[in-house]
C-alpha cells in the first residue's frame, strides 16, 4: 500500500452553538501530522471545520500527496438500516439521504433531533433513535433508550461488538453519544466526497487506493497513552491530545501494520463501516509513544567539592545522586513484556478495582434494610450470582445465593456467610443483626479510577503487574533498558578456557559484574579483557560507546604506571578520582568517555563487588530511570569481636546464622574471593570508631537488599 504523506484526525462535535472562543474540550479538534511534525487546530463550528478540510484536501491533491483522514464518528449503521431508510443497502445512500435532510447553519444551529424523529416515523414501533435535551419535546423521539419498542433494528454494529466501549449509533444525547455526531458529520463527508469525487475514497466501503482515504477512527484505542500525557500535563485538553496522538500513531505505523488494519474489516463492514486500527492496537500504541531524547550527562557530573581528600561514603553517594539522571528513552510496552522494566511515568488507574461491589465470601446476599435483630428467614430468589455471571435482581425482603467475587445483584448490599446459615424449603435462615455491608467489597475499595497505581521510577516486580492489570492498565510507558558494558583490564587476566599454567589469574570480575548488572534489570554487553595498553583500551572504549549507555571497568583504577584506564580517561575524557573512605575499596574512577559514564571499579574482586553494590548499583539505577535505591538493613547481634578506628566505613563479608546473629568471614583479606561467595550479606560498620564484642548490635545488609 502506498504510504500516506499526511494524516488528518478529526474530533467531531455535535454542539448546537459555536464552541467557546478559548480552546476547550467537546469541540472540534483537527490534528495534521506531516513530515514528522504535527499541528492541531481548534475549530468553533462545523462550517469552519468543513472549510478547513476542503482546503487541506485541495492542497494535498495539488501536491500529489496521499492523505489519510480519520473521523471519530460512525460511517455506517447496523446492517439493514440503509435498506429500510432508503430502499438501497448502500451506506452512501444514507449519507445522501442525510445531506438532503440535515440543516446545519454556520452558527451550528441544526435540526438533527427533528431529522431523527422523521427517521423514526418511517420505522415500525418507536423507531431506533433516542435521546434529546429535556426541553426539546418531540413526538417520535423518545428520551430514554428503554422507551423504544418494535423498530426491528439491531442495537449495535459488528464493530461495536469488538469494541464494547464504543457507543451505539442510535443514542443522540448525553455523554459519549456519537449518534448526533454521525447525523451532523456524514453530510459534511458526503459533500467532501462530491467535491473531490475523483480523489476521495471511503474505507471500508471503497478500496483505500485513492489520494484521499477517509476512515472512521476511535481515539479511545490510545487511551493509555493519552491519559499518561494528560496526567503529565495538567493544562492539556484531552480532545487535543487525542487527535494529536492518534495522528502521530497512524503516521508512524509500519506499512505492514497499516495494511493489516485496512484488511481487518469483515464483509459486514462494507455496509456498517469499521474502525481503522482495530486489530493492530499494540502496534498503534507503540507508534503513539512520544520520542523523548534522553538528556546527556554534564561534564562535571562527577566533580567532588574541591579540597576534599577522603570522601565519606554518604557524601560520595549524595554526589552521584545529584549528578546523574536517566539516559534512556521511553517506550510503550504491553504489560506482559514489562516485568523488570522501569516505569517512565506515574501509572494511573483507568478503572476502579473492584469495578463493581462484589461478595467477599460464598453465602447469601440481601438488602440490609430488610433485616433486623434475632432470627431472620428470607425467601430465596431463583438462580445465583457468581464471579463473571450476574444474578438477580433481588426484591426487598428476599435473598440470593451468591459466590465469592460475584457482583452484588441489584437489591443486595450485604452478604451472610454460608456457614452461618441454614436452608430449608427455599428459604435461608440466619441470626440477626447482620452488620450493614457485611462481607461485601465496595467498588474501588482497593484502587479508585484516577489513583496512582505505580509511580514513575518503579522497577516492575510481578506483584506490580497484578496491581496494574487489576487497574486496567494493559500498556505501560517504560524506560528502554540501560545497556551496560563490562570490561576487565590487566595483562595478567585469563579467560576461563585459557591454558593457565602457572602464569596469570582468571578474570573473576567480568562474570560477576555482568551477572550483577543483568540481575539489576539492565541489558549487558561483554566487552572482554583489555591488556594494560593505552591504545588497546582506547579502541575498546571507542567501540563500546556505540552500543553502551554505561560502562563498568575493573582494574587499572589507581594512579600507578600500569593503570591505563585512569591515565586514558584523564587525558582524553573526563575523570574524577574519588578516594572514598571505605574498606574494601581503592579509588573509584568516575568519568565520561564521549559522554558515556564509565565507572572504574577496583581490580580486586572483593573490592570490585562491594563497590559495585554500594556505588555502581544506585548510579546505574538512576541512569536507567529508577528511583535511588536505598539498601534495607537491620541490626542483629554479632558473633565476633572487632576493633575499628574512626575515619572510614567498613563492609564485612557476613552471614546471618539460623538464630539471627551476624557472623563475619574468617579473614578480612581482600584477595579472598571465596568470602563473597560464602557470605549472604554485608555487615556495615559506620564511619566512627567501633569496639565490637559478641552480642553487640551490628547492621546487617542482606545481599537481597542489593538486588543480588
Ligand atoms: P589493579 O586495580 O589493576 O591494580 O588490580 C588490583 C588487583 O586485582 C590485582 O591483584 C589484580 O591482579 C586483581 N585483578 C584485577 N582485575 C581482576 C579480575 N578481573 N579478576 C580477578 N582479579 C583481578
Ligand atoms: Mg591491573
Amino acid at each position: 500500500m502506498t504510504p500516506f504523506n499526511k494524516v488528518i484526525i478529526v474530533d467531531w462535535s455535535a454542539r448546537s452553538a459555536p464552541s467557546p472562543k478559548r480552546p476547550s474540550a467537546d469541540a472540534i479538534w483537527i490534528a495534521v501530522h506531516e513530515n514528522g511534525t504535527d499541528e492541531t487546530t481548534y475549530l468553533r463550528t462545523r462550517h469552519e471545520a468543513a472549510a478547513f478540510l476542503a482546503a487541506a484536501f485541495e492542497t494535498a491533491v495539488a501536491r500529489g500527496q496521499r492523505v489519510l483522514a480519520g473521523f471519530d464518528f460512525p460511517f455506517g449503521y447496523p446492517a439493514g438500516f440503509a435498506q429500510a431508510l432508503t430502499g438501497r443497502s448502500d451506506p452512501f445512500a444514507i449519507w445522501d439521504w442525510l445531506s438532503e435532510n440535515i440543516e446545519d447553519a454556520p452558527s451550528n444551529a441544526n435540526n438533527r433531533f427533528e431529522v431523527a424523529a422523521k427517521i423514526n416515523a418511517q420505522f415500525p414501533g418507536t423507531g431506533p433513535f433516542w435521546g434529546r435535551p429535556a426541553d426539546r419535546i418531540l413526538t417520535g423521539l423518545p428520551d430514554k433508550g428503554r422507551a423504544r419498542t418494535g423498530y426491528d433494528q439491531p442495537e449495535r454494529r459488528a464493530i461495536e461488538e469488538c469494541v464494547p466501549s464504543a457507543q451505539p449509533v442510535w443514542k443522540l444525547y448525553t455523554t459519549g453519544s456519537v449518534g448526533s455526531q454521525a447525523l451532523l458529520g456524514l453530510p459534511v463527508l458526503a459533500n467532501l466526497r462530491r467535491q473531490f469525487a475523483r480523489d476521495i475514497c471511503v474505507w471500508p466501503f471503497d478500496t483505500p487506493d485513492r489520494a484521499i482515504v477517509m476512515a472512521e477512527v476511535y481515539p479511545s484505542l490510545l487511551s493509555d497513552t493519552v491519559n499518561a500525557i494528560c496526567a503529565a500535563e495538567p493544562e492539556a485538553i484531552k480532545d487535543e491530545v487525542q487527535v494529536r496522538v492518534l495522528a502521530r500513531a497512524l503516521s508512524r505505523l509500519s506499512p505492514t501494520d497499516l495494511a493489516t488494519a485496512f484488511d481487518a474489516a469483515p464483509d459486514v463492514a462494507k455496509e456498517e463501516g469499521w474502525i481503522l486500527g482495530v486489530g493492530v492496537e499494540s502496534a498503534l500504541r507503540r507508534a503513539a509513544a512520544p520520542d523523548i531524547a534522553p538528556p546527556r550527562l554534564k561534564n562535571d557530573c562527577f566533580a567532588l567539592p574541591p579540597g576534599v581528600d577522603w570522601v565519606p561514603v554518604d557524601e560520595a553517594l549524595a554526589t552521584l545522586r545529584a549528578g546523574l539522571a536517566p539516559v534512556v528513552k521511553t517506550l510503550s510496552l504491553p504489560l506482559s513484556e514489562a516485568v523488570g522494566r522501569v516505569l517512565a511515568g506515574d501509572h494511573i488507574a483507568v478503572r476502579s478495582n473492584p469495578p463493581r461491589p462484589n461478595s467477599a465470601v460464598d453465602g447469601y446476599g440481601f438488602a440490609h434494610a430488610s433485616t433486623g435483630d434475632g432470627p431472620q428467614v428470607l425467601p430465596l430468589v431463583a438462580g445465583s450470582a457468581a464471579a463473571g455471571r450476574d444474578g438477580g435482581p433481588v426484591p426487598h425482603g428476599a435473598a440470593i445465593r451468591i459466590l465469592t467475587g460475584a457482583a452484588l445483584p441489584k437489591g443486595v448490599d450485604t452478604v451472610v456467610l454460608e456457614e452461618d446459615t441454614t436452608l430449608r424449603d427455599g428459604h435461608v435462615a440466619f441470626e440477626g443483626p447482620v452488620k450493614p455491608g457485611a462481607n461485601a467489597r465496595a467498588a474501588g475499595e482497593d484502587v479508585r479510577k484516577g489513583d496512582i497505581v505505580a509511580p514513575k521510577g518503579r522497577r516492575l516486580r510481578p506483584p506490580d503487574l497484578a496491581a496494574l492489570t487489576a487497574a486496567g492498565l494493559g500498556e505501560l510507558t517504560v524506560f528502554d533498558r540501560l545497556r551496560v558494558g563490562v570490561l576487565s583490564t590487566g595483562d595478567e587476566l585469563l579467560e576461563p578456557d585459557d591454558d593457565a599454567g602457572a602464569r596469570g589469574i582468571f578474570d573473576a570480575n567480568r562474570p560477576m559484574l555482568l551477572g550483577l548488572a543483568s540481575g539489576w534489570g539492565h541489558s549487558t554487553r561483554d566487552l572482554g579483557i583489555a591488556p594494560d595498553d593505552r591504545d588497546a583500551v582506547r579502541g575498546t572504549l571507542n567501540a563500546a560507546v556505540r552500543t553502551c549507555d554505561a560502562i563498568l571497568t575493573s582494574g587499572g583504577a589507581s594512579a600507578g604506571d600500569e593503570d591505563h584506564i585512569s591515565a586514558l580517561l584523564r587525558s582524553e575524557g573526563t575523570v574524577a578520582t574519588w578516594r572514598i573512605a571505605v574498606k574494601p575499596g581503592r579509588p573509584l574512577l568516575l568519568g565520561l568517555w564521549q559522554g558515556v559514564p564509565v565507572f572504574g571499579l577496583p581490580g580486586n574482586p572483593v573490592a570490585a563487588f562491594v563497590c559495585a553494590l554500594i556505588f555502581a548499583r544506585p548510579a546505574l539505577g538512576v541512569l536507567a530511570g529508577q528511583d535511588w535505591p536505598e539498601p534495607l538493613g537491620f541490626d542483629v547481634p554479632a558473633t565476633f569481636t572487632k576493633r575499628k578506628k574512626a575515619g572510614r566505613r567498613e563492609y564485612l563479608r557476613a552471614r546471618l546464622t539460623p538464630d539471627g546473629y551476624a557472623e563475619a568471614f574468617k579473614s578480612e583479606g581482600s584477595g579472598r574471593v571465596s568470602g563473597i561467595s560464602w557470605a549472604t550479606g554485608l555487615v556495615e560498620l559506620e564511619d566512627g570508631a567501633r569496639d565490637i564484642a559478641p552480642g553487640d548490635p551490628v547492621r546487617f545488609l542482606p545481599f537481597g537488599s542489593f538486588g543480588v
